[in-house]
């Protein structure tokens, strides 16, 4: 595919477009990150499993715009959060219309891999529980090009324990009986501010929050999560070298 699918399809912004892309691509050698290891998030406007024809319409062209300027960027994986039913669907025809909307994606975008992420359940969003995110699978046709990106803080607030050894494996068994280490494509690396199983999103610093260092080292030791990108999504900057260093230790 040559030509931007739906949106932004004036020449001044491709071209300045192309100039982004040289540049990004010439950063990534530059620092030694090669596409693997990078994970971009879509907007959070978009929303794939909206109940209204138009706004769902909108958010799917939005999705595959942003497919389309990963693969542009030499990007293999975009990440995003499944949807919301607005209370105005039930869940599981929510589900269907965000497995559609990977499905419409996939079939215009041929390179890039749609990552979705769990959800702390905020709200009306989807993608909660493990069995959500099977449900989504199912329905996608090319399971090659789907996977899912395990936020701990997300998980940790939809009610998977992590706090201690026996929790993170009982809540990594429980995702591979149900959904599979094989999608597994990313992990965003969170503690989380709120009590267990509170459903509402609010990331914190490593060992800072309700869930602390046992999880992170259990995490960076255990080979299932090797070979994916592992994003630190936490809350201060200043310690985040401090956070990655700690991190890279146990892997060691
Ligand atoms: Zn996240």
């Amino acid at each position: 595919m040559d030509e931007l699918p739906v949106l932004n399809q004036n020449k001044k912004w491709k071209l300045s477009y192309a100039a982004v892309s040289s540049q990004f691509k010439a950063a990534c050698i530059r620092y030694n990150f090669c596409a693997e290891q990078i994970l971009p998030h879509d907007s959070y406007l978009i929303n794939l499993g909206h109940p209204e024809k138009e706004a769902l319409q909108k958010s799917r062209d939005a999705f595959t715009d942003e497919m389309f300027r990963c693969q542009q960027l030499g990007l293999t994986l975009l990440n995003f959060h499944p949807g919301s039913h607005l209370h105005k669907i039930n869940e599981h025809d929510s589900l269907l219309r965000v497995a559609e909307s990977i499905n419409i994606g996939l079939s215009q975008i041929s390179s890039v891999k749609a990552v979705i992420e769990n959800t702390a359940g905020q709200g009306t969003n989807l993608g909660y529980s493990f069995e959500q995110l099977a449900t989504i699978i199912e329905h996608v046709d090319n399971k090659k090009r789907v996977g899912i990106c395990l936020d701990t803080c997300h998980a940790f607030a939809s009610g998977y324990d992590l706090r201690t050894i026996t929790d993170c494996e009982n809540t990594f068994n429980t995702f591979a009986g149900i959904v599979g280490f094989e999608y597994l494509s990313a992990m965003h690396i969170n503690d989380c501010k709120i009590p267990f199983a509170s459903r509402v999103d609010r990331h914190a610093s490593l060992g800072a929050g309700e869930i602390g260092w046992t999880c992170f080292q259990y995490i960076m030791q255990d080979p299932r999560f090797d070979n994916i990108p592992l994003i630190l999504e936490t809350t201060d900057p200043n310690i985040w070298a401090e956070e990655i260093k700690q991190l890279k230790e146990w892997a060691q």
